[in-house]
């Protein structure tokens, strides 16, 4: 079956195809009209008995009717241009009529011995296509039954035909030459008028076939460029760095829209300057021509009014600040678009091409569809950076009020300040608490914004993974069996090491360690597993038989603040971080991790670390 949007082609395909063949056969039949009564009076010249007179009216009744089919073909033209069937009713009328006017002519030229019976063949050409293939064989059966009612007839001699047209000259002399040569003309005309009618059909099938051709390549390369866009939106939306974002846009731009290079210059509202925040296919120097002062480039200041700007050659000099830097790198024409998002312009998208004239108005349209989706994602990340930020701010000032409280709560309960009653120190040691609580979160929060923050990449070197294991495996025991939880550690010693940092594995191993413990009521077990998965990866596995998750918690499990309402019932203290935090780790490591679990059956949290080679 054709798909939706080659169905519509082949619609439309043949909606044109009728329409112009309606109307050429209209035009056709003047022709007709005019070479018939010529080539009547003529013969009735030569051949008096000829019966001209009702040949001639035979000939005016096509005339009559082809007038008014031409006002209906205006009408329908008019009124129903894209319904495909009142045409195709509108072709059999024609059919039809045209064959009863042929038939009648026959009657007048012969019956079965006319010359003109060839001429039916057109009709039969034309059905076939125009209408459906049942049609034209309705109309083939049709005309035989009509030629067989002739030969019946005239056969059993009660249809007398008035004349037979090249059969019964009156001229004392050439009666061959016009048996002969008079139907080697009809013979003659049956063939070129064949000829024509497949011919102009065909070329005209052809021309729209290439025209057809042409759409279906232009379709296919906007497809292609929007799958473009898409992998573009989905690639810029899994960043979370403003910079990667940005690089993205403009690597990916350069490539969709085929061109040299591609910036992004972003608006400092303060100096009215933009700056190149990102570029792709630009070089070193056109770059170092630094930031670019609005006021004196004309073409800047008016894409942060508002307008977009498409140059198809550049030479006029007042367009830029810096005129010569742009012919000096060779650009020879360019669109930019502000970058908006509600009304607020943030910054300049451009696009640049080696060649004069490059873009064509559907580039200008398809690269500002480009620049809308830069801009969302751009600003949504901004926002979402600020939001990180301030929150970041926020815990780093709450941290040292926190400590002071801390130290002034501390030696109350010690006694240090003089006694104080059981309930008081109840209450102060709730407080305590509830600072610590406060305390890890906020050391989370510090701890998640450090492995975020794009300044803040810890410094990676080979690392051995067993040494740090080791180190954590009897904090973890005594923890462990503290709690009444049995635990224990298969660490396989000749590892290869990985690419990471002491202070980031510490943290990955740490955050799934203590929640194995933490989820695991008492009696329960805790199973760590460190080893070689493979030649070119490590796997650090973690399975406890503690209150495990159900399948809707478990994709939840790595965002922010996330904790199960059975987490929440067996342990209070906990902030929701500690997976998001090991999560980043992975993604900044190359690792990945996988969550099995079944509600109070367990869970086992699998991580797969890149390796080094073992040499
Ligand atoms: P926290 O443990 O501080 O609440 P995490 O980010 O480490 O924060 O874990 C998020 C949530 O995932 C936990 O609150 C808990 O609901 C669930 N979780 C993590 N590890 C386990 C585990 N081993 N078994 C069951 N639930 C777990």
């Amino acid at each position: 079956m054709p798909l939706g949007h080659d169905l519509i082609k082949q619609q439309l395909f043949f909606r044109r195809e009728m329409i112009e063949r309606v109307y050429w056969f209209i035009h056709l039949r003047w022709a007709v009209v005019g070479a018939g009564l010529v080539t009547s009076w003529i013969l009735h010249f030569l051949e008096p008995k000829f019966p001209v007179i009702p040949i001639s009216f035979v000939l005016l009744f096509i005339a009559l009717y082809n007038v008014i089919f031409l006002i209906l073909y205006r009408r329908l033209i008019f009124f129903k241009p894209q319904e495909v069937e009142p045409f195709a009713v509108f072709a059999h009328a024609q059919i039809g009529v045209d064959l009863l006017a042929l038939f009648i002519m026959i009657y007048f030229t012969g019956g079965i011995y006319s010359p003109l019976l060839l001429f039916v063949i057109f009709h039969i050409i034309l059905a076939g296509i125009l209408l459906t293939p049942v049609s034209c064989f309705v109309y083939g059966v049709l005309v035989l039954l009509a030629t067989g009612c002739f030969v019946m007839f005239q056969n059993a001699g009660t249809l007398e035909t008035p004349f037979i047209l090249f059969q019964s000259p009156t001229f004392d002399y050439g009666a061959e030459f016009f048996q002969i040569w008079g139907r080697y003309l009809i013979f003659a005309a049956t063939i070129m008028i064949t000829a024509f009618l497949v011919t102009t059909i065909k070329l005209s099938l052809r021309t729209k076939g290439r025209e057809l051709l042409k759409i279906s390549r232009e379709l296919d390369m906007s497809n292609a460029k929007l799958t473009a866009l898409y992998e573009m939106a989905k690639e810029m939306g899994l960043c979370s760095d403003l910079q990667t974002l940005m690089d993205t846009a403009t690597r990916n731009a350069t490539r969709i829209m085929g061109v040299r290079g591609c910036s992004i210059k972003l608006l400092d509202e303060d100096t009215k300057t933009l700056k190149f925040a990102s570029t792709y296919g630009l070089s070193e120097d056109y770059i170092a021509k630094g930031s670019i002062q609005i006021e004196k480039s004309p073409i800047n200041r008016r894409i942060i009014e508002g307008s977009f700007y498409s140059i198809g050659k550049i030479d006029e000099k007042d367009y830029f600040q810096y005129p010569e830097d742009v012919r000096k790198e060779g650009i020879a024409s360019m669109i930019c678009l502000p970058l908006r998002v509600e009304k607020r312009i943030f910054g300049v998208f451009c696009v640049y091409s080696n060649e004069s004239f490059y873009f064509e108005e559907k580039d200008i349209e398809f690269f500002s569809l480009m620049t809308d989706l830069a801009a969302i994602a751009i600003e949504n990340l901004r926002s979402a950076l600020t939001k990180f930020w301030f929150m970041m701010k926020a815990s780093h000032q709450l941290r040292s009020p926190l400590n002071t409280i801390y130290s002034m709560l501390k030696p109350l309960i010690d006694g240090y300040f003089g006694p104080i009653s059981e309930n008081q120190k109840d209450i102060i040691e709730k407080c305590v608490k509830r600072i610590k609580i406060l305390g890890e979160l906020i050391n989370d929060l510090l701890k998640l914004g450090e492995k975020k923050s794009e300044s803040a990449r810890p410094v990676l070197y080979p690392v051995d993974l067993t040494k740090i294991m080791h180190q954590l495996a009897d904090f973890y025991q005594t923890r462990a069996t503290e709690k009444g939880v049995e635990i224990n550690f298969r660490i396989q010693e000749d590892i290869p090491r990985v690419l990471a940092n002491e202070k980031i594995i510490d943290e990955l191993f740490t955050n799934l360690l203590s929640n194995a413990v933490k989820y695991t009521p008492p009696g329960g077990k805790v199973e760590v597993l460190l080893s070689k998965e493979n030649e070119n990866r490590i796997l650090f596995e973690v399975t406890d038989t503690g209150i495990g998750l159900s399948e809707e918690e478990i994709p939840k499990l790595f965002t922010e603040f996330f904790r199960t309402e059975s987490a929440k019932a067996l342990v209070e203290e906990g902030t929701g971080l500690g997976l998001a935090i090991v999560k980043e780790i992975l993604d900044r490591l190359g690792g990945t991790i996988t969550v099995e679990s079944k509600v109070g059956r367990g869970s086992r949290f699998s991580c797969l670390l890149p390796s080094l080679p073992s040499s």
